[in-house]
Formats: structure tokens, sequence, C-alpha cells
């Protein structure tokens, strides 16, 4: 059944969504006993997953009309747990369930909902489908909490499409740079252009934004998409910082040279420098457990069989849980490239092309989670994540704090990506009970 497509609601009108009717009285108060939840979360996963531009993997990217069917879908499982629901001026998709009281100020929940090329189906939906989940299950049990509860699908955390990525978070942070507006996809299709193909209006992306006070804090459930909780033996775990990254384009300029005539010992090879570089970055990171570099892009020229390479150009992504930490390693790799290329006779140049602070989790957001983590009768391991998630930009406006459920051997962004069905129960459990244990922060 084609569910009926659905517009931002006003693009420009900021109102809130009614208060919800009634609709919950005289239900009976149980909870939630085995795998009932978890089965529900695994069979919406699996129907989000069917929704692909492709027939043999999944891709579903912003402003596609899998982007329309994923939402309209997102938006009628909202309704169905009790949401007041709508689309925002940017795509995202945001469903409110209100509190004891009308227009209390809520509890944010959420993920993204888009893929990248070729993807797993748990990154992103399972944080969508799971907090939809709890709050199904709280108002079929006819509870209200003295706080209201926002669900937030995102439309665009990937950025494979633009190559900007947290759209639909930076929209709802107010901190969208509107010069992506003109950037272009592989088609040559504007994001301007693509905005109003789908029926949003480019000009009123500002009615996305949120006040700070509309919140007490955002809670995002995420797949950990590498190998610790597995290694420890967890289904779950509590994250401390969204790491921090700095990416560095460098580029050795030598001498080309016919590979038969210049002696080894008079070469200036750009592709042997930079090849040095890379195991000198690597066995730096190797030495410390909280360092994570990356060498992802490398070219050689001109790239021939038999030309001895003039000039390398390779990518260099460094992460780290602490900045400091984090940008001592940076210089340190940038003084071990120099020092080789000045040993080789290369020039290098040294570009950095992305600087992402890290955003920590809060506090008071941490405890709650490994509070609730204990009381579901798991050992509370804290972690931080290795990959960027919206909670870097919703920190503009509230605090963050994120549950990682473990998946099968770290794999993500594959369609090997998997989440045994025990651990989505555990996941949606452990995030329950924080919502319902839930205490604001206090103040001072
Ligand atoms: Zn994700």
């Amino acid at each position: 059944m084609d569910p009926t497509p659905i517009r931002a609601d006003g693009a420009c009108d900021r109102s809130a969504p009614s208060p919800l009717e009634g609709g919950t009285k005289g239900m009976t108060a149980t909870t939630t006993i085995g795998t009932a939840l978890g089965e529900s979360i695994v069979a919406q996963i699996d129907r989000l997953a069917s929704i692909s531009e492709s027939e043999t993997d999944l891709t579903r990217i912003f402003l596609s009309p899998e982007h329309r069917q994923a939402a309209d879908l997102i938006r009628s499982w909202m309704e169905d747990a009790g949401m007041a629901a709508r689309m925002d001026a940017i795509g995202n998709v945001i469903g409110r369930y209100e509190g004891d009281q009308p227009k209390l100020p809520a509890l944010l929940l959420g993920s993204h909902y888009d893929t990248v090329r070729n993807a797993g189906k748990w990154d992103g939906p399972l944080g969508v489908v799971s907090a939809i989940a709890c709050v199904a299950d709280l108002r079929r049990r006819g509870k209200r909490l003295p706080f209201a509860i926002e669900v937030i699908g995102f439309a665009d955390e990937e950025g494979v499409r633009f190559n900007s990525t947290l759209l639909g978070s930076r929209a709802v942070a107010g901190t969208f740079d509107k010069a992506v507006l003109s950037s272009r996809d592989h088609n040559g299709i504007s994001m301007q252009e693509a905005l109003q193909h789908f029926g949003l209006d480019p000009d009123c992306i500002g009615a996305a934004v949120r006040a700070p006070s509309e919140y007490l804090a955002y809670l995002e459930l995420h797949i950990e998409q590498g190998p610790v909780l597995e290694a420890e033996g967890l289904p779950v775990g509590v994250v401390t910082a969204i790491s921090g990254a700095t990416r560095l384009l460098v580029t050795l300029e030598g001498k080309a040279g016919h590979a038969g005539t210049v002696p080894m010992t008079m070469r200036r090879d750009a592709l042997a420098g930079a090849a040095e570089c890379i195991i000198a970055i690597e066995s730096q990171c190797r030495k410390d457990i909280n360092l994570f570099g990356t060498v992802g892009v490398i070219r050689a020229e001109p790239g021939a069989t038999n030309v001895i390479p003039g000039r390398s150009t390779f990518t260099l992504d460094m992460r780290s849980a602490s900045d400091e930490h984090r940008l001592q390693a940076v210089s340190l790799a940038v003084r071990t490239i120099e020092k080789i290329a000045q040993d080789r006779g290369l020039a290098p140049q040294i570009k950095v092309t992305y600087e992402q602070r890290r955003t920590p989790c809060a506090d008071w957001l941490q405890a709650q989670v490994s509070s609730a983590i204990a009381r579901q009768g798991f050992r509370t391991l804290s972690l931080p994540s290795g990959a960027g998630h919206d909670g870097m930009a919703i920190a503009e406006i509230t605090d963050i704090g994120m549950i990682f459920v473990r998946c099968r051997g770290g794999i993500s962004h594959h369609p090997d990506e998997h989440v045994a069905l025990d651990d989505v129960t555990s996941g949606v459990n452990v995030l329950l009970d924080v919502i319902e244990h839930f205490e604001p922060k206090r103040a001072g």
C-alpha cells in the first residue's frame, strides 16, 4: 500500500504540532517482556532496507524517491506509536509524544535514515526505529512522562549526495551552511533544485531550526561500527565522546624519470616517499591505542609502469577522543612527512582539508545511560565513538548522550553489517529504561 505522500507541513510555519488527544486511557500497564520489542524493530529495519535505489544493494540518499518513501513509512510508524508526526523544511521526519501536560520541553531521540552506497541496514535506522518502538511501548502502557519525547529521523547524515555531512541535524541546530545549496550532485543537480523537486522550499530551511529551550537532551542509539563491544562480550556501551578528526591532503613533489635508466641512488621517487610516510604514520598510530590514523587515498603521477613517479598525493585521516592528543599526533605526523621528504629530496605540501573538534557526551547523560545498562543486568563499558554522528550537530542546542549497540565483527558501511536480535532487544530495553528513569539536568 502506498502511504500518503507527505510534505513539509507549512515549510515556513514554526508552530509546533498540536498536542495529542487522549487515546491511551484505560490501557493497562505492563512492562515489555522478552524479545517482542526487538522483533518488531528488526521487522521494521527490514522494511526500511527494502527501500533502495538499487535492487541488489541498499542505497538511500538525500532527496531521492527512496528518501520520500522511507520518510512516509517512518512517519506512519510514528503515528501508529501515538505521535504527532510531520516533515520539516530539510526533509527530517519528526514525531512528538506529549508528556503529562502539553507543550513540555522534550527529550529528543533519533538518528538518520539515509545510507551510504552499498550500505548495511542498521547504521542510522536502528536508532530511529528503536526510539519509535520505545514511544509505542509507553503509549501501549498508557504512560505519559513529565516531559515530551520527540523522535527525529534525520534526512541526511552521511552526506553522500552533496558531499556535505549532517545536513538534517545541522538544519535543526541552526548551523546549516546555505552555501551548500549550490553544491551539485554527480548528475549536476544542485541541492536547491533537488529540494524544490522534492517539494521543499530552499528559502525556508531556517524554519527547521529548533531552540535550545525546546529540548532537555538528545539521546541517540546507534550501532558501534567497531569491534570493541564484541571483544568485551557486551551488547551495549556508553559513549563518552564523538572523536574529533583532522584530515590532511599531502602532496610530495619528486622527479619523474625513465624506469630503466635513472640509477636507484639518484631517484626522487614521490611514490616510494609516500609509502615510507604511510608506514611511519601507521607505526606511530599502532603504538597508541587512542589514536586512529588512516591513509585511504593515494595517487601517483604520471602513473605509468615504466616511469618513476614524479608526484604523489595521499590523504590522512587522524582521529582521537582527545583533541589535544589528536593535534599533537597530527603535528608529529607532519614532522615525520617533512623529514622523510627532505631525506628523499622531495618537496612536501601539506593541506588541512577538514578539522572537527571532539564532541563530548554530557557526564550527566552518561551517568543515566550507565545506570540503565546496570539495571538491565549488563556490565557498563564506556567507549568513544570514532565515527561521526548527528549528535555532533545537535550538541549546539542541547546536551547529547549516546548508547552503542554491538554489531557483528564491528563491520559497518557494508552489506554484512549485522546486529543480533538479542542485542537489538538489549539496546532498546536500555533506551526505554533511560527514558523512563530520565531526569533532566539540574540547574547549576
Ligand atoms: Zn550512522
